[in-house]
């Protein structure tokens, strides 16, 4: 039974997952035993045209689907398991975390870019980072703004913490259910323990964490800034390390256990020009600059790290505590920053992103409200805008009211679609009535898009001219 099934799931592993074959016969116990079958003979056949072309798979969904098919069918797991199944059938064929770290560490010791894709290129094959899952998101990048920020309404379940040690990034999460092909490297910041391992989310490309290995509250002040210089340094050149903001009403998901979010340098914030020179009397080397970005970003860049990190702190540690009469920090709690690091040309760059919860707020239209319910995260500030799910299923609709489909009436409209009626009522006028659907799928990508850059731009805390104010009191003046 299902021995073509296993036999091609064996060649998968041998040619993209590095089983060795004296590791075959042992997985294959495990595959038996987790499928509850009575045995295995390897299946042989003359025909080279049967079969699944197994060198030719980039990710090993149609080997696996037959074999969890037939479990279900057999009464071996529930329909609600096949996820932790499809792990643990992976795992039975993979390398083992330590041989990764070998590999990974070897690699990366000659060539860090290699290692990453290494690593990025067996998170897919093995099936942990699932490109066709993530493919299913809703996704779109707005290509009528010139920072080409990219719109992703996520439909993947998130990570659930039942069951875990203490949260969904915990290091002992590594190897437990659906995470039984979860692969992680381990490497050393300062005199801690961290870990990488790439995101089953892939919001952006080579989306990655990077997380301490002990649950502990994020750092704060100059001890966050250098292990974040550290995490810049280990990711090299291609790639960016941030950090969530800590504070409440922040936009992190999950600030209490030290983490920094990696990926791509070529993120759409990261991409973005410079928009004014600066120079600090007491730092006069250090580069800095502000960026030409919808929220309010100060670059900052050196090759002296001691030295870049005592003027970010003193930045970070004076922004804190600024007010003026826009921005009411009256108790000092409610400014904060994210900060993104990078390390080009033997420099370390950090783009600091100024944020308050104390900005006095123009009010918004209602839509606003139901397409960003939550406070910006770093990756929605950097230009990945993550939506939530049920918009979806909202902007379909919002369609079918642009195509004609169904007749709009702003006074009779279902509860989760009240919040889009002025949106809808004004976009029927400027479209000059009902549309083709492809029209009306582009018009809302448009109207989404225009949002998302009204969203992003409404957490600037200063414009070119205000952002003097601040510069004055760190005696910073414009070049
Ligand atoms: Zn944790």
């Amino acid at each position: 039974m299902l021995e073509k099934e296993i036999t091609e799931l064996l060649a998968y592993a041998e040619t993209h997952l590095m089983l060795d074959e004296l590791d075959r016969a042992q997985a294959v116990r495990r595959i038996v035993r987790l499928l509850k079958l009575d045995g295995y003979t390897p299946y042989e056949s003359d025909d080279e045209e049967e079969g699944i072309n197994v060198d030719g798979l980039t990710a090993p969904d149609a080997l696996i689907e037959p074999l969890i098919s037939s479990a279900i069918e057999r009464g071996v797991i529930t329909d609600a398991e096949r996820k932790t199944l499809k792990a643990e059938l992976m795992d039975a064929v993979m390398l083992k975390p330590s041989e990764i770290n070998d590999l990974f560490t070897d690699t990366r010791a000659v060539n860090t870019q290699k290692a990453f894709d290494f690593l990025y290129d067996y998170s897919v094959k093995s099936g942990y980072v699932d490109l066709a899952e993530c493919a299913k998101n809703d996704r779109w990048e707005a290509k009528e703004l010139k920072s080409r920020i990219e719109v992703i309404i996520n439909l993947m379940p998130q990570a659930t913490t039942d069951g875990y040690p203490e949260c969904a990034l915990c290091y002992e999460t590594e190897g437990l259910g659906v995470n039984a092909n979860k692969r992680v490297v381990s490497f050393d910041i300062g005199d801690e323990e961290w870990f990488f391992t790439y995101s089953r989310h892939q919001y952006f490309d080579r989306h990655g964490v990077i997380v301490n290995k002990s649950h502990v509250a994020p750092a704060d002040g100059k001890a966050m800034l250098e292990k974040l210089a550290a995490a810049a340094d280990f990711v090299g050149a291609e790639g960016f390390v941030g950090t969530n903001a800590t504070v409440e009403g922040g936009g992190a998901k999950n600030v209490s256990h030290e983490h920094f979010q990696t990926g791509f340098r070529s993120a759409p914030a990261l991409r973005a020009e410079t928009r004014g020179r600066f120079k600090s009397k007491e730092y006069p080397y250090i580069e800095l600059t502000t960026v030409d970005w919808y929220n309010t970003v100060v670059r900052m860049s050196h090759s002296n790290l001691e030295k870049l990190v005592e003027f970010a702190d003193k930045f970070i540690t004076a922004w804190k505590g600024y007010q003026d009469d826009r921005i009411a920090n009256t108790d000092g709690k409610k400014n904060f920053v994210n900060v993104v690091a990078r390390k080009i040309n033997g420099k370390y760059v950090f783009d600091v992103m100024l944020r308050s919860n104390a900005l006095k707020k123009p009010r918004t239209a209602p839509e606003y409200a139901e397409i960003k319910t939550e406070a910006l995260a770093l990756t929605d500030l950097l230009g990945y805008f993550v939506l939530p799910n049920k918009l979806s299923e909202q902007l379909q609709q919002v369609q079918l009211y642009l195509d004609g489909s169904v007749a709009f009436d702003k006074n009779v409209l279902p509860d989760n679609m009240k919040a889009f009626g002025g949106m809808i009522e004004r976009m029927l006028k400027e479209q000059g009535g009902t549309v083709t659907k492809l029209e009306a799928k582009l018009n809302v990508h448009d109207e989404i898009d225009a949002a998302c850059e009204k969203i992003l731009s409404a957490t600037a805390v200063f414009d070119k001219d205000s952002i003097k104010n601040f510069f004055a009191t760190l005696d910073i003046n414009e070049l």
